[in-house]
């Protein structure tokens, strides 16, 4: 094991955000343009606390996803500032904490706090848990030249090369094509 299960959950959730841009989603439009496919997407990874629904909170959490997906491929060091702005920033103050069906985990801000802030506080606290255990490389960006979807890598090797079986399997008939054109 790479990571632990947390944190493992907790890039999964960084990524779906970060896979919301048309580059990147499975429908080719912003997945994350109304509260309401916010909403569902919360609902699908579970993600807890306080919830407004409003414009403002859907404006603040596109802000996130652009910050995310800045992140998402810094090198260790520089990603280093990034954590540690988001920490400062939030005022963050890890405590463990129980609730709902969960076990004793970490939250570094209040349940209160604004969505977007607690998606940003729980990101940094991942990627804590990245560049501890020196796993940058973990955090992989698509290779299909037309996708700029981001995934966690938690494969034997850090080989894994596409977002999604659907981005590896286009590039495979669109190298197959290229092969048999001539
Ligand atoms: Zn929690
Ligand atoms: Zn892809």
């Amino acid at each position: 094991m790479i990571f632990t299960d947390d944190t493992v959950a907790a890039l999964g959730f960084m990524a779906a955000v970060a896979d919301t841009v048309p580059g990147a989603s499975e429908s080719g439009e912003d997945e994350l343009a109304t509260t309401s496919e916010l909403a569902a997407l919360l609902d699908e990874w579970g993600f807890s606390g306080r919830r407004d629904g409003d414009a403002r909170e859907l404006a603040e959490v596109r802000a996130v996803r652009e910050r995310l997906r800045g992140i998402w491929t810094l090198e260790r060091d520089p990603m280093v500032g990034e954590v540690n702005a988001i920490l400062e920033e939030a005022h963050a103050i890890p405590r463990l904490v129980r609730h709902d069906a969960l076990d004793w985990h970490i939250h570094a801000v209040s349940q209160e706090s604004p969505l977007a802030e607690r998606m940003l506080v729980e990101a940094a606290m991942a990627l804590i848990d990245v560049i501890r255990a020196d796993g940058t490389d973990r955090l992989a960006r698509c290779e299909a030249d037309d996708c700029t979807g981001v995934f966690v890598d938690l494969s034997k090797n850090a080989s894994k090369r596409y977002c999604s079986t659907r981005c590896g399997n286009r590039m495979a008939t669109r190298a197959y094509r290229a092969r048999t054109a001539d």
